[in-house]
């Protein structure tokens, strides 16, 4: 397998977005420095500060301060956690780059796992939570349904359970840097790159403080970016239903000619109903393909304003080459 050239000791960033997370952060960081304190590499640890509006950037500061290894990225306003995990990839410039979240359902006790499997030469490494025990039985049945859909509306194949949890080797994170778009699923835009693969299963711990920052219309937001962004399944969809509705009202009119053909004209009901029927089913098809168009529209309007994904307010470092960052 050819892999990327790395240095020695390899250098190692992680990326961590985070929103409102004053509780967890800094039992995270301890957690986290727990497990690769004694690993041979060169890590950098990247947080990335999404707007938060608590006292995270407060407790971010004081972690910079006391570990030289942090660095902090704060951005200008809440962006989303695709977008910081975004900014954080793009500030990345190490052999290897793992994101996690900052809560601690991520397990950073993965990390030797992961680093193993990309020293044989995976430049991708999936994680993949096998058992949800915690997750409601509502979030664990939507995410079933939207990995079972999406998979089977578009080419890409994306894993089931699979978060931001991953490995990327520098070759893979810099194509994944090169792609750019506004509407932002990382987990299909990885599985669309390719590269060798490999999966990680683990089962998931508990957040560690706080609560999850996933509403339900944020939840929905990223079903409707991975869908839309990731397939035209639906244009078929809207396509097919107005064939559909077409054959039945060819249908009808062979019907309602086989009565005037063989003189019973005077038989039929008059129409009044099967009119309205049949332009109510036109009506309502045509508004869903209009929909769906629209939607179509309104992200290519969303991506051609090319407007950069996110903006930094300031980088906050102890490391005397902050340079390094200042992407
Ligand atoms: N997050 C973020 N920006 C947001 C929402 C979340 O950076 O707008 C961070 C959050 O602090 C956490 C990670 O992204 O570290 C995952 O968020 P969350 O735990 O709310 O999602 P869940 O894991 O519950 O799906």
């Amino acid at each position: 397998m050819a892999s990327t050239p790395v240095q020695n000791p390899p250098t190692v960033d992680l990326v961590i977005p985070v929103y409102n997370e004053e509780e967890a952060i800094a039992v995270f960081h301890r957690r986290l420095s727990a497990v690769i304190d004694p690993l041979p590499y060169s890590f950098h640890i990247l947080y990335v500060n999404d707007g938060s509006k608590d006292a995270t950037a407060e407790r971010l500061a004081e972690i910079a301060a006391a570990d030289r290894r942090v660095t902090v990225i704060e951005l200008s306003r809440n962006f989303g956690h695709q977008a910081a995990l975004t900014a954080g990839l793009d500030h990345s410039r190490a052999d290897f780059v793992i994101s996690l979240d900052g809560d601690g359902e991520h397990p950073p006790e993965l990390i030797p796992q992961m680093l193993n499997l990309a020293l044989q030469g995976y430049e991708v490494v999936l994680t993949q939570r096998v058992e949800a025990q915690q997750a409601g039985w509502f979030k664990r049945w939507t995410s079933d349904a939207f990995y079972r859909w999406l998979n089977r509306l578009s080419n890409t194949r994306i894993l089931p359970g699979s978060g931001d949890f991953r490995l990327l080797s520098r070759r893979a994170a810099n194509a994944l840097g090169q792609m750019r778009e506004y509407q932002r699923f990382l987990r299909g835009m990885v599985a669309w790159m390719g590269f060798q693969t490999v999966i990680l299963p683990y089962t998931p711990a508990q957040r560690i403080a706080g609560r999850s920052k996933y509403s339900l219309r944020k939840m929905l937001k990223l079903a409707a970016d991975a869908i839309f962004s990731f397939s035209l399944a639906p244009l078929f969809l809207g396509i097919s239903l107005g064939g559909v509705f077409l054959l039945l009202a060819l249908m009808e009119m062979i019907y309602v000619l086989s009565f005037w053909l063989t003189g019973r004209q005077d038989t039929l009901a008059p129409g009044w109903s099967s009119l309205m029927f049949v332009l109510l089913v036109v009506g309502g098809v045509l508004m869903i393909t209009l929909g769906i168009i629209g939607v179509y529209v309104g992200f290519i309007f969303q991506e051609v304003k090319h407007r950069p994904i996110y903006f930094v307010r300031r980088i906050l470092s102890s490391k005397e080459d902050s340079t390094r960052h200042d992407g």
